[in-house]
């Protein structure tokens, strides 16, 4: 068996299992400002499945094109269902989930689905390498304050730029709610491989997690249990790491996918890196260019 993964950026990834294809998210429409990632929506012509992690744009937009084009089932939350519906995407591809189903991918592949949580947008972020403390107790009202208060400030980018955002804002999906997020653990003949694309979890869910391969998106403020972490952005790879035990990691999310003409990447993930060869010096971390078609599971001596 072969499997093999292409990056798109942000957390977007296709992954071949043997001539099943299966993406995970589906964001790869990109302004022109951030790094070229290669691919439009558009231009996938097959697919099986897409496992959504949550309903945020730079994960969710793309999976309505693609869902039409190819026929491809998408596994998400309510949210995302809905999102897809609102789309045009018959419900027959639909496969709503909140965590707990056990989806059968073809005869020989398999995915569940857990209850995660989305990294803390309401609360500070910083890049790797710094501590972050405090925000503990934050009630539900004063971090929805918060949020509409950075969406007043937003990034302001220059004409042209913004005159193509706006038009991929128009037939880009996504929801303003994450919509409860989602982490995966897709069974394959080989191995197993975990896909998380927001820095958060709940810590007795995460416990009986273990998978050969993680693929995690690194950026933000991570969530542990509805609290953000008190600490660094590597910290929080390191914890999650240690737990499910991967052989390869995948790191991601950390790319300029918003294409900020100021924001060569969003986080530097050395940093990280050295966190985990430090913490975690079993597993082979993968830092994979765009499609460029790496090999996980390899086959064991
Ligand atoms: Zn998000």
């Amino acid at each position: 068996m072969t499997v093999t993964l292409d990056w798109f950026g942000c957390t977007t990834y296709r992954l071949n299992i043997d001539g099943l294809v299966v993406f995970l998210d589906t964001f790869m429409d990109r302004l022109s400002s951030a790094p070229d990632n290669g691919a439009t929506s558009a231009d996938i012509k097959e697919a099986d499945f897409a496992l959504i992690g949550h309903s945020h744009m730079d994960h969710i937009a793309g999976a309505d094109v693609i869902a039409k084009n190819t026929g491809a089932k998408v596994i998400g939350s309510f949210e995302t269902a809905r999102v897809l519906r609102r789309a045009g995407v018959p419900k027959e591809q639909l496969l709503p989930s909140a965590g707990g189903e056990l989806h059968q991918l073809n005869d020989d592949v398999t995915v569940r689905v857990f209850p995660s949580l989305h990294s803390c947008i309401w609360s500070t972020a910083a890049p790797s390498g710094v501590l972050l403390e405090g925000d503990i107790g934050v009630s539900y009202g004063e971090r929805a304050a918060r949020l509409t208060s950075q969406r007043d400030e937003g990034p302001s980018l220059p004409a042209a730029l913004a005159a193509e955002q706006k038009e991929l804002d128009a037939r880009r999906i996504g929801s303003g709610n994450d919509g409860g997020a989602l982490d995966y653990l897709i069974d394959t003949p080989d191995g197993t491989i975990f896909f998380q694309n927001s820095m958060g979890f709940w810590s007795g869910i995460l416990a009986g997690i273990r998978a050969d391969v993680a693929i995690m998106g690194c950026a933000g403020r991570g969530n542990i249990d509805g609290e953000p972490i008190q600490g660094s952005v590597e910290e929080y790879v390191a914890i999650v790491a240690n737990t499910v035990a991967p052989k390869q990691l995948v790191l991601g999310h950390h790319d300029n996918w918003a294409g900020d003409p100021d924001a060569p990447d969003l986080m530097n993930i050395e940093p990280i890196r050295e966190e985990l060869e430090r913490s975690v010096p079993f597993a082979e971390i993968i830092e994979p260019g765009y499609q460029d078609g790496r090999e996980l599971l390899p086959a064991s001596e």
